[in-house]
């Protein structure tokens, strides 16, 4: 027994290292603050791109303790100093988180009393708070009280909840999956195929209804497909809308979708992860209309509230749907099932263990309020026609008008190939770094985009991209003048 308590003694004096002290902890946060600080407010110097790759030996584990001035310098160094610097103003490429300064607070609370909100039973405070959260988010989007939602660690997986209860709702399965039809236009995410394969619907029917010039889903052609299937006896199951496109930001007909789709009793599903939240604000609430008909939608809070990576959310009016996969019982967790009143995000959700990330989505809310948030979303909007007029005032092709912040410009050469011309362009531009955009193909044709969400995108960082694009397009046209000659 002494020998035993002996032992235990002398384990604890190591393990202790795990429990700081306040002065311990009040070290820890002082130089990580100290960080924090150098890192925000000198974004404004940093390059949103270094196109270089960290160290070989940078993070190599060696079971060591090294001291935390050692590891806040290979951070920074070697993470925040390479690739897409994803905190800049200056990020206007893909579609731009944020990372508001407010939210890492709220994780840091959450990770400090370490709330476990899979299960109301356990954190009944931290579900509630995740359960008002999805609340909010159905009053936004007009959806039933009776609806239900999950908040996820992204879109994708959000995407992912939702196709998997509209496949239970319709139980496509078995001989059901290789007649039933999906429709989706060119510019549906990626993700919704990639989450049909995961579900097992590899196999199904997928259409691609085209586009109009505004990347728009023609809802004429949606028709006109939709009685092709059904004349050939296949069973029409899913229709699904963009709210914000990725690559040109634009809404699909949500009211006329919606229509078509209840006529044809097809799921409804609305991908609105980088839009939606373009709602609160009036000046595009009007684009919005007919969301409230879908069955289920998808919103990112990483990218429209600004929020830092690994927050999405999904809203399913069809509870048992939703319960069909995703809700589990077992003899472990007799104590928890009491309490079926309140949703547990562990029934919505492939995850039981999680992260409590409301806690990073409350706090800034309640925080500050919801207008600041809302103020930033219509900067955004007019930042991009501020864009487009420095560009189309520069010599460049415009894209058509957006709905949203997501817009795109091309150059048209005098003697050279145009996309090869735009690809240069373009390359030069990532050489510079100051301002990073990316490209897409869009009527077969190379054009960079312009991606405005980021809050800490502001009218001098549009200025100054504005300005390295002019030089990089000196830069390309002298290129092609002496690889020509
Ligand atoms: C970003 C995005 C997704 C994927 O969401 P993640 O949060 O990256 O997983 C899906 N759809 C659209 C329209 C998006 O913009």
């Amino acid at each position: 027994m002494k020998n035993l308590i002996e032992k235990i003694k002398s384990l604890q004096s190591v393990s202790m290292v795990l429990e700081p002290d306040e002065a311990g902890r009040n070290l820890h946060i002082k130089k990580v603050m100290e960080f924090a600080h150098g890192f925000i407010d000198g974004l404004e110097n940093r390059k949103a791109f270094k196109g270089s790759s960290p160290e070989k030996h940078a993070f190599e584990m060696n079971a060591k303790p090294i001291a935390l001035d050692e590891l806040l310098g290979i951070y920074d160094n070697e993470v925040a100093n390479k690739g897409i610097n994803a905190a800049s103003g200056g990020h206007l490429g893909y579609i731009p988180g944020g990372g508001i300064f407010t939210a890492a607070l709220g994780d840091l609370l959450a990770d400090i009393s370490n709330e476990y909100t899979g299960m109301n039973y356990a954190s009944p405070g931290g579900v509630q708070i995740e359960n008002e959260l999805i609340n909010w988010m159905k009053s936004i989007f007009s959806y039933p009280e009776k609806a239900i939602g999950n908040l996820t660690s992204g879109g994708s997986i959000a995407n992912l909840i939702a196709l998997t209860s509209a496949r239970d709702a319709h139980q496509i399965k078995g001989d059901k999956i290789q007649k039933s039809v999906i429709y989706l236009s060119r510019q549906t995410h990626h993700c919704i195929e990639k989450a049909l394969r995961i579900i097992g619907l590899e196999d199904i029917n997928i259409r691609s209804i085209p586009v109009d010039a505004f990347s728009r889903m023609d809802t004429e052609a949606l028709q006109r497909r939709i009685h092709e299937d059904l004349a050939q006896g296949l069973l029409p199951f899913l229709v699904v809308a963009s709210a914000g496109t990725t690559d040109t930001g634009a809404i699909d007909p949500l009211d006329a979708i919606g229509k078509i789709a209840e006529d044809h009793k097809l799921w409804y599903h609305v991908d609105a992860a980088y839009g939606g939240f373009f709602i609160l604000s009036e000046l595009k609430r009007k684009c919005f209309e007919g969301i409230e008909r879908s069955d289920s939608l998808v919103v990112d809070p990483h990218k429209g509230l600004f929020l830092p990576y690994g927050i999405g959310a999904v809203l399913i009016k069809d509870k048992k749907a939703v319960f069909h996969s995703h809700h589990h019982t077992a003899h472990y967790m007799q104590d928890a099932i009491l309490e079926e009143q309140v949703i547990n995000s562990a029934d919505v959700s492939p995850e039981l263990t999680k992260h409590f990330r409301g806690m990073r989505m409350w706090l800034p809310l309640q925080l500050h309020g919801l207008k600041p948030f809302v103020a930033c979303l219509e900067e955004k909007i007019f930042l991009t026609h501020y864009i487009r007029e420095g560009l189309c005032k520069s010599g460049f092709e415009i894209g058509p008008e957006p709905d949203l912040s997501v817009t795109y410009f091309w150059y048209r050469p005098e003697n050279t190939e145009q996309d090869d011309f735009n690809r240069k362009l373009l390359e030069y531009m990532h050489q510079d770094g100051q301002v990073f955009f990316s490209s897409t193909i869009i009527e077969d044709q190379f054009v960079i985009r312009v991606a405005i969400l980021s809050f800490r995108t502001k009218l001098k960082t549009i200025d100054k991209a504005v300005k390295m694009i002019r030089k990089c397009l000196d830069q390309t046209k002298d290129y092609f003048q002496n690889h020509t000659e």
